[in-house]
């Protein structure tokens, strides 16, 4: 017999996981930036540019910066995980 559960985590392990809009995001922290993970794979990249931070996700890419920040950089800044 196969185990069908995955192995469970290290008991040390640690992960932030953000809460978004009913989607749980798994951080991941590169150098300064930071990657979001949702459950289904999906992965958008917050990093600081010459233009300040910014985010590839959908919304961030088509509507353009002249519309705001996205939820996800809007999210990190206001909890204080990256400026500007
Ligand atoms: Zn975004």
């Amino acid at each position: 017999m196969k185990p069908t559960q995955e192995t469970p985590p290290e008991p040390t392990a640690a992960a932030l996981i953000l809460r978004l809009g009913g989607v749980d995001y798994r951080l991941i922290r590169v150098g300064r930036d930071w990657l979001l993970r949702k459950p289904d794979g999906s992965t958008y990249a917050i990093a600081r540019t010459r233009s300040g931070m910014t985010c590839d996700c959908p919304r961030a890419r088509y509507a353009g910066s002249g519309s705001g920040p996205c939820k996800h950089l809007t999210a990190l800044q206001a909890l204080g995980l990256c400026r500007g």
